[in-house]
């Protein structure tokens, strides 16, 4: 029998790290000067300037993680303490943990079968709201139109979480640039890779100054924030030092990458689209389509499972894990971080969200890196289909 295991792809191994890096950091280690402070014009603030043009912003801040970047977001626009922050239901525990963090209150907004917040729920909610968090989940975006349009109606800031987004455009703007701030992540997860690391980005250069402030730059060193700097001079010792920052090293295995950056998103969204393809000619599968405005940058392929029982859903995850293509029921899988029962931390009684507890009942996530050949997406979408006939048996029909 063939060895599926031995075969699979290994979609969790990363792409090289172009040399340039090698280099940089070879310099780096040389000279010792590892702390974004030390010298004017560190790699950190050259990341920060080229990320900033790369996405059409004014400005960016990079930090020590996304969550650290929605952390400072929540702190610079200075929400007072128990403030209300709305957030999407389905998205990673660290988005909830870091309105915890910040001493506000997440309320969870519903999520639908499309992986979109529940535009009905999100108005009814909104209006007892301080801040909108919007997380654009494994990419997914939400009507920015119409929830940027709500929140304006009742004046409250736009957060876009765009951790899993680097790429995605919503009618040609930078997702992550229509909200007041953008966070991104370098987690090797997503489409820049440096292990960790985040960014924000804004066009408010108060409230990146009060960030630059709070992530660490202690006594004279906003300074080495020129663009922002005079405004950060008046936040200087009024405001906490939470010491966010980013190192170097960092910054010399990500800005290499910036350059590779319109080659993954092409090869990302070629790849989920011919897997989804593959998918949709079988009944089983539904994939949800990207919204009109949306062009999409995707390093995963999330469907849902259509017609089939839990035991099923169940079994269909343990048939892919035996092909040697994981696929998480994200409802399903123990301890699941994107399941909103599991957020126990969050003060306060959990909600019932019947239209996102469906959701995640039925929806699957597969990695789909940018870096996979054709034999190895065809591989995955074999694997998925197989598994599917082999627990619903002729029942999986082909759609006609
Ligand atoms: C990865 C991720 C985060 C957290 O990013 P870190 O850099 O690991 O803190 C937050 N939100 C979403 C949607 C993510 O995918």
């Amino acid at each position: 029998m063939r060895d599926f295991i031995q075969d699979a792809p290994d979609t969790y191994a990363a792409e090289p790290i172009p040399d340039e890096a090698k280099t940089a950091i070879d310099a780096l280690l040389s000279s010792g000067d590892l702390f974004r402070y030390t010298s004017e014009r560190a790699p950190v603030a050259l990341l920060e300037e080229e990320f900033a043009q790369l996405l059409g912003s004014k400005y960016a801040l990079a930090v020590s993680s996304c969550s650290a970047a929605l952390f400072l977001s929540l702190k610079a626009l200075d929400l007072p303490k128990g403030a209300r922050v709305l957030i999407p239901a389905f998205t990673f525990a660290a988005v909830p943990s870091a309105v915890v963090h910040a001493e506000c209150q997440p309320v969870l907004v519903e999520v639908d079968a499309t992986y979109r917040i529940d535009l009905q729920d999100f108005e009814a909610k909104i209006a007892d709201c301080d801040a909108v968090l919007i997380s654009h989940m494994r990419g997914h975006t939400s009507d920015m139109d119409a929830i940027k349009a709500l929140a304006f109606v009742y004046d409250v800031p736009v957060i876009e979480d765009a951790a899993h987004s680097l790429g995605t455009t919503w009618n040609g703007q930078n997702i992550g640039t229509l909200g007041h701030v953008g966070c991104f992540s370098f987690q090797s997860y997503k489409m820049i890779n440096a292990g960790e690391g985040g960014i924000m980005v804004s066009d408010d250069p108060e409230l990146i100054a009060r960030a630059v402030i709070m992530s660490g730059a202690y006594e004279h060193n906003w300074k080495k924030h020129a663009i922002v700097g005079e405004i950060a001079a008046r936040w200087q010792n009024r405001l906490p030092l939470y010491n966010l920052r980013m190192q170097n090293l960092s910054a010399c295995v990500i800005r290499p990458q910036l350059g590779e950056l319109e080659r993954r998103v092409r090869d990302g969204r070629a790849n989920h689209d011919y897997v989804a393809a593959k998918l949709l000619a079988s009944d089983m599968f539904e994939v949800p389509a990207p919204l009109a405005p949306e062009l999409r940058a995707p390093d995963s392929l999330q469907f849902n499972l259509r017609g089939f029982t839990d035991a099923q859903a169940e079994a269909f995850m343990a048939a892919t894990t035996r092909r040697g293509v994981g696929t998480q029921v994200f409802g399903l899988s123990q301890d699941n971080a994107r399941a909103f029962w599991n957020w126990q931390f969050i003060p306060g009684e959990l909600p019932e969200l019947p239209k996102t507890r469906a959701m995640l009942a039925r929806a699957c996530d597969t990695r789909l890196p940018a870096r996979l050949t054709q034999s190895e997406l065809d591989f995955i979408a074999d694997a998925i289909i197989d598994a599917g006939h082999e627990v619903r048996g002729t029942d999986g029909a082909p759609n006609q």
